[in-house]
């Protein structure tokens, strides 16, 4: 059976980019057809300013929300990464095959850095090593797939390169894995800025539909959303970015497509109202369970208990025989 990693990082309350992107395959598809493992990569939000309380708050509310959306711990790996210590010495011997010049070139790497800069801050040197840890986190478990949103292309590339230059230097310790992208909403703007992806961790509140948002919230921000010059509703990225994010986001929420959709709206106002009307429908049961897993915090300590026991059972050999391989 095919091996299935991926991973959702505690730096803010949870998205809709991140369900549509991401969460919701996981649910429905990955963890009935493969043998999946899903990590809330807590390392990964210490690479930017962090308040240790709410880093702690946001892994848990991470691995209740992703229960919450279907996981179910008898069909995948549920687990938080700093439980499981061969993410970190993976790394270290990745950041060994890895160089300077391939982490400089990583957009998000370029994206962050600049963006702590502006603020006066300074760049922590983990958020230019963050993508080896990740290839770490993958490469960990003998991944064939990796199911992600298309900003993660550029580092399930670099998890390729890192793995066939050691393979090649070392001998035959990983394997290379593939990326897989949803076909609709792998990459959800914004609502404010359509031509930035709706991130968790910018924290620009009206653009980003959270998770947890109450219904009326939801509603709100997406009949606010910015719209594009024009009036009619057309399924173009790259000239109608506001439109064509509404329209990827219904097209997502009610298996439809995008290009097809358009054909059936004249005017903004109503597509915005069926994309509010969807998006409520689709959060609501997420919303409900999440609510009935917070009354039970036994029950998610026991999951992520068990979830890290087995993956450490499933990185060890391979990690400590990249150990060996290296000459250790
Ligand atoms: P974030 O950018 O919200 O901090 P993470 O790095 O934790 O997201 O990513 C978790 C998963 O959610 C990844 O597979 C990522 O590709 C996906 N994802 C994040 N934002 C979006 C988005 N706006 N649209 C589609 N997928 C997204």
């Amino acid at each position: 059976m095919k091996r299935v990693f991926s991973g959702i990082k505690p730096t803010g309350h949870l998205t809709l980019g991140n369900y549509l992107g991401a969460m919701r395959r996981w649910s429905e598809v990955d963890q009935h057809g493969a043998d999946a493992l899903f990590c809330v990569v807590d390392l990964h939000a210490l690479t930017v300013d962090h308040d240790p309380g709410r880093v702690r708050r946001l892994s848990r509310q991470a691995a209740t929300l992703l229960l919450a959306a279907g996981l179910d711990p008898k069909l995948c790996t549920l687990f938080v990464q700093s439980h499981v210590d061969e993410h970190a010495r993976l790394s270290y011997l990745l950041e060994c095959v890895a160089t300077d010049g391939e982490m400089r070139r990583m957009i998000q790497y370029k994206e962050k850095a600049a963006a702590e800069r502006a603020r006066g801050g300074s760049v922590r040197l983990s958020l230019l090593t963050y993508p080896v840890l990740m290839a770490a986190d993958i490469l960990a478990y003998g991944t064939d797939e990796v199911p992600v949103g298309d900003d993660q292309a550029q580092h399930v590339e670099l998890t390729r390169d890192l793995a066939v230059r050691f393979n090649q230097r070392y001998g035959h310790t990983f394997v290379v894995p593939r990326t897989t992208h949803p076909q609709v909403a792998a990459r959800v703007m914004n609502l404010q800025e359509p031509t930035s992806k709706m991130g968790k961790s910018d924290d620009t509140g009206p653009g980003i539909v959270y998770l947890l948002d109450e219904p009326e919230v939801v509603r709100k921000k997406i009949m606010r959303a910015v719209t594009d010059s024009g009036s009619d509703v057309v399924h173009d990225r790259r000239v109608r970015p506001g439109v064509s994010n509404l329209l990827e986001i219904l097209a997502a929420c009610t298996d439809a497509d995008p290009g097809e959709l358009a054909g059936a709206y004249a005017t903004y106002g109503a597509l915005k109202k069926d994309t509010a009307d969807a998006v409520v429908e689709l959060l609501g049961p997420v919303r409900r369970r999440h609510q009935e897993l917070c009354a039970d915090p036994a029950y998610v300590d026991q999951v992520l208990r068990e979830g890290a026991g087995k993956a450490r059972e499933m990185a060890r050999p391979r990690v400590d025989a990249a150990y060996r391989a290296i000459g250790l």
